[in-house]
């Protein structure tokens, strides 16, 4: 999943993330909160409307990007007060709120507010922390159930199914009505996915795991990695979480990771993944290739001609240059960083279509012939 944060994929504009395949993004529930803020967002018919993506979308709880605040947030068993980045103000995250904040926003996938814990932690912290991410998911969980009815598309798409009108194209436009069906199926809200905490402690990942699959969410994320642990721990946490969570409800990996890093874990059964990586590093010139890792503002690629990854088909690698591409980052040109950005989402969706490929040919050689 490519991440929205501000409701826009930065620098890459949604037609563009239609024609490079992208299925679903996310968006970053403290940051729309903050600005331009969760009611202003409904009040518009939600997030799909407001920022015209038709597809699917996942919004965050806001836990994570609170638990970055350090300083600027204190925890307490009821949620976490906070200072807003921008201007300082006070805020009070509960489960419940972050429910609220997300209904309103609409996305498709909500999240159970948690707690992230940091690394390294203590067994005692890991546990003090595991206990709060618990509690909370509870709460999420009650309160979404109770209000999910309140997300602003429902309404217009149970209308616009029971009239059994087929889906039209979903594309909304200033002053354009929402004039089609979301959704497969009539009277669907959203999903609520569960947050497996609990450190760098496997049996503490096993218990947390158990614990939210008795609870019966939607979808399963394992949180919490990729916060400053060596990689192998990241792979050790995935491998013994993965397991406990239902191979038939989705199973989704927060904030990894690098190209070789998503392929290995969506073969080990991961299904969802969403990294900032390929938007963020592109923006600092950093360029994934089937070549390895390539930075653009090198010297030498101040007149080579080629392509920026010769195996790659991308809009950006059929039409322009290394030599060009350095150019615009030299210069600091805004076309740098849309160029970059689509060429390293196009190389990130590219892994993720070969491996869906080669799982579908292997489940095929499985099946036996008629
Ligand atoms: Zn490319």
């Amino acid at each position: 999943m490519p991440v929205g944060t501000q409701g826009t994929v930065k620098a890459v504009p949604q037609d563009t993330l239609e024609s490079l395949g992208a299925q679903i993004i996310l968006g970053n529930t403290y940051h729309l909160y903050l600005r331009p803020g969760h009611e202003a967002i409904r009040r518009m018919g939600g997030l799909h409307k407001f920022i015209s993506w038709p597809h699917a979308l996942l919004t965050d709880s806001g836990g994570f990007q609170v638990f970055s605040l350090n300083e600027l947030r204190k925890v307490s068993d009821d949620g976490v007060h906070f200072r807003s980045h921008l201007d300082g103000s006070s805020h009070f995250f509960t489960p419940q709120h972050s429910i609220d904040v997300q209904i309103a926003l609409g996305a498709d996938i909500c999240m159970a507010f948690d707690e992230c814990t940091e690394y390294p932690a203590d067994r005692a912290r890991a546990e003090e922390s595991l206990r709060l991410t618990m509690a909370w998911a509870r709460r999420s969980l009650d309160h979404f159930r109770a209000h999910r009815h309140e997300v602003p598309w429902h309404e217009q798409e149970f209308l616009q199914n029971n009239d059994g009108v087929p889906p039209v194209p979903r594309i909304w436009g200033p002053g354009r009505p929402l004039t089609s069906t979301y959704g497969p199926s009539a009277g669907r809200t959203q999903s609520l996915f569960g947050i497996v905490q609990g450190g760098m402690y496997a049996d503490l990942r096993r218990q947390c795991a158990e614990r939210l699959v008795e609870m019966d969410f939607d979808g399963y994320a394992i949180g919490g990695l990729s916060v400053g642990e060596p990689r192998e721990l990241t792979l050790e946490m995935i491998a013994e979480t993965l397991p406990r969570l239902p191979k038939d409800k989705p199973r989704y990996v927060m904030g990894v990771g690098y190209p070789d890093e998503i392929e290995q874990y969506a073969r080990m059964g991961v299904d969802m993944m969403d990294c900032v990586l390929p938007t963020r590093a592109a923006r600092h010139g950093l360029l994934f290739t089937s070549e390895g890792r390539l930075n653009i503002k090198n010297k030498q690629y101040a007149e080579d001609q080629g392509p920026p990854d010769p195996a790659c088909d991308c809009m950006v690698c059929r039409r322009y240059s290394r030599a060009y591409l350095r150019h615009l980052m030299h210069t600091s040109e805004a076309l740098s960083g849309t160029l970059n950005s689509i060429h390293n989402l196009a190389y990130y969706l590219g892994i993720m279509l070969r491996v869906r490929d080669s799982l579908a040919t292997e489940i095929q050689s499985l099946t036996p012939d008629p």
